[in-house]
């Protein structure tokens, strides 16, 4: 894509976005995360803290429980030890009694270690003096046991030991209550927190998730954008062209459907006057233009430069073309208006059963190529008769370097005559294809060899055969003429050009003066610079250079002026309208101007006696056409060499 290689602002603008989200998507799921992690978190917390309050609360209850058990045990041995009157007995039931009493203590030391600090000490205490007053009282009551005042030890036993016993019975049960309140509360704070966190965690993740989900979404479809649109414009670019026109492919709706391959005219000189800026200004405008006229179903896209391709209905294809004809744009290249009107050329290929979008495309593309050749439509419609050339041009290129190997290519010498002495003074080489024993003319190849680069060999296939004859004649004994080779521009762009042709002039000793290179001036202004410095480098070893088809192309006056030319080749159009005196002055005036700037001028395609007599009243020395020679075989021009005087009319 050359220099279109930035990404225009939309595109630019997306990609920013996309990585935004996917930054935020990475945010929201780590913070999301440590949320989830730190309420989880307290939740065990507060798990650890119910689960401790449990354990407290059991081991007290458990303790109340025990002293509680202890004492209900130690009231019925303290009865049956009043009740008894066997000493053994009773001896037998105090170390009962007393371990009892060893173990409450136990009991209610533990207890009290445990409760130190608790925010129900003050049970503790009260349980703990309340049982400390029954113990007392139970000696009490053994002392009168021991004294046989029964009767005193029954009345304690059953006002004040019952009453302590009631009461420690009344803290036990008012303390476990506590005990459990406590418990039931913290599970119940447990389970509501555990309810919070996991709602908070569910809610969360689903922020989380839904988040990441929309940004990945958006993300995606961006990408998708990115990756289906043209950087430059922001139009469809070509892959998303091709699977569009696949999808009509498959389902057999191609056929609807007319490929067109539109295509700015004069783009690179467009380029050269607004910048790469305009240009891409001129491309996004371009495009939209046409984009704004497209309905469903039809796509526009850029393949690549200034070539784009479209699917458009067929029964609207008249239709858009002449929106396409002359398209008015305005684009602003460093704050200043613009106005082009655009001119498309455009192929149009309307598409059958069956075919291919890449056949599709293919033919639609030729018919544009084709528009570009000739100057006579800019809107081609793809034929049958396109498809036959596109064929021939196949079979010549298919076949070029076999016949090249194979010595089909002939070299044809056209002479080239001083009018004044009628003398053959030069001669032009012209190439000729041998194919199947018929002669096939340069117009059928040599354009199609030229676009596709392979001229170049053929260009010097011809050199080195007009090298061999020139060393062949002078070998015989016959004086060469100076001969005339065509070369096409494409050679400028090889660096070693002018060392190619003096290799080859060096490996059959041939002099500069029996050589002159053609070079057309038709391509335009880029290849002035390698020409100037080819045309120096042919004038400084002697050789000629001559402008062929002077008059046809980007005529420039500076390519007379700069450059140090020896010939210039008036086209054979010039001779066009002769009889009409202005055009007689304009040939005067223009063959006056090359030669007061010290060029010699030739006039290509004399066919007649007065076309021939006009040239020499204007004073056009050298002449090459019909009415002295066709271009002839090798064999044929030697005998010209050997007789070089021009006598008569038309020669056959
Ligand atoms: P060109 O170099 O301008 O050659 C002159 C063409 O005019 C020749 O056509 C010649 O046959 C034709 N011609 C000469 N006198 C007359 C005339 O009186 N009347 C008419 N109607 N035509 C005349 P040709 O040989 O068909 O060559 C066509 C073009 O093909 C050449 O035009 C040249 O540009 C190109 N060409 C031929 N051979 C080569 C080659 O070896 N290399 C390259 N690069 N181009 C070649
Ligand atoms: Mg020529
Ligand atoms: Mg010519």
């Amino acid at each position: 894509m050359e220099h279109f290689t930035e990404n225009s602002k939309g595109v630019a603008r997306r990609k920013y976005l996309t990585r935004r989200i996917r930054r935020f998507v990475v945010v929201l799921s780590l913070t999301g995360l440590i949320a989830i992690v730190f309420l989880r978190g307290s939740l065990s917390i507060i798990a650890q803290n119910y689960s401790e309050i449990v354990n407290e609360g059991y081991t007290n209850t458990e303790y109340v429980r025990a002293v509680d058990r202890d004492l209900y045990h130690h009231q019925v041995l303290v009865t049956e030890h009043l009740i008894t009157s066997s000493p053994q007995e009773k001896e037998k039931l105090e170390k009962q009694i007393n371990k009892l009493e060893e173990h409450m203590q136990q009991v209610l030391k533990e207890f009290g270690t445990n409760m130190k600090g608790h925010r129900y000490e003050s049970y503790y205490h009260s349980i703990y003096s309340d049982i400390r007053a029954y113990l007392k009282n139970v000696s009490i009551i053994f002392d009168f046991s021991r004294n046989n005042d029964t009767e005193t030890a029954a009345y304690y036993m059953d006002t004040s030991l019952g009453d302590y016993i009631d009461t420690v019975n009344q803290k036990v049960s008012e303390f476990e209550q506590l005990t459990s309140d406590d418990m039931s509360a913290a599970r119940d704070k447990l389970n509501r927190n555990t309810l919070f966190v996991d709602i908070g965690s569910y809610i969360l993740l689903f922020f989380i998730l839904s988040g990441s989900f929309l940004g990945l979404m958006v993300c995606f479809r961006m990408y998708a954008e990115i990756v289906y649109t043209d950087a430059v414009t922001g139009a469809a670019n070509y892959d998303r062209f091709l699977e569009i026109g696949e999808k009509y492919s498959h389902s057999g709706t191609l056929s609807e459907y007319a490929v067109l391959s539109p295509n700015i005219k004069d783009f690179k000189y467009m380029s050269s006057v607004i910048g790469t800026n305009g240009e891409e200004a001129v491309l996004t405008e371009y495009a939209s233009r046409i984009v704004g006229f497209l309905e469903k179903g039809e796509v526009l896209a850029r393949i690549n430069n200034d070539n784009f391709i479209a699917l458009i209905k067929k029964d609207r294809a008249e239709k858009i073309l002449e929106h396409i004809k002359n398209m008015p744009v305005t684009v602003t290249v460093k704050n200043n208006d613009k106005k082009f009107a655009i001119q498309s050329r455009c192929g149009i290929y309307l598409a059958e059963d069956g075919d291919s979008i890449s056949k599709a495309v293919n033919r639609a593309v030729s018919a544009m190529e084709e528009s570009r050749k000739s100057s006579a439509s800019d809107f081609v419609w793809y034929t049958h008769e396109l498809l036959d050339k596109e064929k021939n041009d196949g079979e010549v290129i298919a076949d070029f370097r076999y016949a090249l190997a194979n010595e089909q290519f002939k070299v044809y010498y056209q002479p080239k005559v001083d009018l004044d002495s009628q003398l053959l003074c030069g001669s032009e080489a012209l190439a000729r294809w041998i194919r199947d024993s018929k002669t096939v003319p340069p117009a059928k190849f040599i354009p199609i060899l030229e676009e596709k680069g392979y001229v170049t060999e053929l260009d010097f296939y011809v050199f080195e055969q007009v090298c061999k004859d020139i060393a062949r004649w002078k070998e015989n004994g016959i004086e060469p003429v100076r001969i005339s080779v065509n070369f096409s521009k494409l050679h400028l762009k090889n660096a070693y050009f002018a060392e190619d042709i003096f290799e080859i002039m060096q490996k059959y000793g041939i002099e500069s003066r029996y050589i002159e290179i053609e070079l057309t001036e038709s391509s335009g202004y880029e290849d002035f610079d390698a020409m100037t410095k080819f045309v120096d480098r042919m004038q400084n070893n002697g050789i000629y250079t001559a402008i062929d088809d002077f008059g046809t192309g980007y005529s420039s006056l500076s390519m007379l002026k700069d450059m140090d030319i020896n010939v210039v080749k008036l086209d054979k159009s010039f001779l066009n309208g002769l009889e009409n005196t202005v055009t007689q002055k304009v040939i005067g005036n223009i063959i006056k101007m090359i030669t007061d700037l010290n060029k010699l001028v030739i006039c290509e395609g004399v066919e007649t006696e007065e076309q021939a007599a006009f040239l020499r009243s204007v004073k056009c020395r050298t002449v090459q056409g019909f009415l002295y020679d066709k271009p002839l075989p090798c064999s044929e021009f030697e005998e010209r060499l050997k007789n070089p005087k021009y006598t008569g009319r038309l020669q056959d």
